[in-house]
């Protein structure tokens, strides 16, 4: 016998809006839908990628390595294709540098890197 908030009459179970005032007896329910997708986003993906590993790892492997650490997948494989003839190579260097000065803000899933 859930009660009205607002005028206190008891309303039967199963409706939505009190029969007496007609305001509502819950909140709306897709509120607490959206709140646990995102507090389960925010449980499954809690570590931070860091930027100093990032940028080492392409300085020494330098085919698009820490790109895939960072998960930028389609530049990593860019990368890596372009590697056989040194674009990759001088490529993933820059990016290396272009990492470690902070101009990489985020890692694919737009979570800040660790400094
Ligand atoms: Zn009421």
């Amino acid at each position: 016998m859930p009660q009205c908030k607002q005028c206190g009459a008891q309303n039967i179970d199963g409706i939505a809006n009190c029969e007496y005032c007609g305001s509502p007896l819950a909140p709306p329910k897709p509120v607490f839908v959206e709140q646990n997708q995102m507090t389960q986003t925010v449980a499954t993906f809690p570590e931070q990628k860091s930027r100093l590993v990032a940028a080492l790892l392409q300085f020494f492997l330098p085919f698009g390595i820490g790109r895939f650490y960072l998960g930028y997948v389609g530049i990593g494989v860019c990368q890596l294709l372009t590697a056989s003839i040194y674009i990759g190579l001088l490529w993933s260097w820059a990016d290396g540098v272009y990492i470690i000065s902070g101009n990489l803000k985020t890692d694919a899933q737009g979570r800040p890197l660790k400094d």
